[in-house]
């Protein structure tokens, strides 16, 4: 087989971790490949790249793709097969051609997510599901409280328009209708917390370098006992939601985790192997301090 050619597609994607981990899981499971930057603006403006970009995947001349902002959405358009998960979270951050010639849309994000909460917090988490409050209501949100909903817990998801929470719970059960799933305004919310809670994510970019002073939280507001903290935000890997969350005494993990678990699903995809995270985590240790601030910048991925 020719050189496994991949990528990632979205806008601006000058300060990814994608390329590092995935050549770095390449070069560790031997195969030859290469990982490349798509930088492709909103639409209109990127159509012209994102035709070049889909008859090469057609053509099987670019082999996988990860796709990120803004056009987790408007790639399902373009795929023949959109797996179910996708669908129903209507996003789409992997796509790749069968061995009929079929686009398929995959989302990585969601499963992704879930394995890396219960490798980081499980121990704090109740076995089969529980109470978890989710912050913010866009894509990244949609796909947490769906891995959620599988996964047996009772999710409330808040959002500063209650009306963007209304719309992601009222997305959400018209494919899930046994979801345990409401909508709550503000964050937090404003007509105070539900009862009993053990989970917290934050799914907002508050807290995100060059903003890592916000937190998504008002810390005169204790964490309900219990309540342990998974932020989705990585850059910087501590943030300051985790910090207040460890001063209450909760545990708190960070996004690096899903970030490497979804570029590892979806390499699994590709490649049909079992890729190895150990050397994608040992990739992002080994940055250089000053490369690693460089990406103290916005960044548009996941
Ligand atoms: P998105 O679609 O733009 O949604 C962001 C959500 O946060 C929206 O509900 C938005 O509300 C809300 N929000 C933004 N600024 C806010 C503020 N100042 N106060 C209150 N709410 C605010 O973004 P996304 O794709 O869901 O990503 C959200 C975060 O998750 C980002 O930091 C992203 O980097 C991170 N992420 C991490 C991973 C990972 O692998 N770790 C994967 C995906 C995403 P409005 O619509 O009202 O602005």
């Amino acid at each position: 087989m020719s050189a496994l050619q991949l990528g990632l597609m979205g806008f601006p994607l000058g300060h990814s971790y994608s390329p590092l981990l995935h050549r770095a899981a390449l070069n560790t499971m031997g195969i030859e490949g290469e990982y490349r930057l798509y930088p492709v603006p909103p639409l209109p403006e990127g159509r012209q790249a994102w035709q070049t970009i889909f008859t090469r995947l057609r053509a099987g001349s670019l082999h996988g793709l990860n796709v990120t902002i803004p056009h987790k959405q408007a790639v399902m358009a373009e795929v023949d097969v959109c797996e179910d998960e996708a669908r129903i979270i209507g996003a789409v951050n992997t796509l790749g051609r069968d061995t009929h010639d079929r686009l398929w849309g995959a989302n990585t994000d969601a499963p992704g997510f879930l394995r890396d909460l219960y490798a980081q917090l499980g121990n704090a988490l109740p076995a089969c599901g529980g109470r978890a409050l989710v912050l913010g209501a866009g894509g990244a949100a949609r796909a947490v409280v769906f891995a959620l909903i599988q996964a047996n817990w009772e999710v409330w998801v808040c959002a500063r328009r209650g009306e963007q929470a209304q719309f992601l719970r009222d997305a959400l059960r018209a494919s899930l209708p046994s979801a345990a799933l409401d909508a709550l305004e503000g964050i937090p919310p404003l007509g105070g917390l539900p009862p009993r809670l053990n989970l917290l994510v934050n799914a907002t970019p508050l807290g995100m370098s060059p903003y890592a002073e916000a937190m998504p939280w008002d810390a005169s507001l204790p964490l309900p006992e219990g309540t342990a903290v998974y932020d989705l935000v990585y850059n910087p890997r501590q943030t300051r939601l985790m910090t207040f969350a460890r001063s209450c005494g909760a545990p708190a993990a960070g996004g690096l985790g899903m970030l490497v678990e979804q570029a590892a699903l979806a390499l699994e995809r590709w490649t049909g192997q079992t890729a190895p995270r150990s050397a994608m985590w040992q990739a992002l240790e080994e940055l250089p301090p000053a490369e690693d601030s460089a990406r103290d910048k916005p960044m548009e991925e996941g």
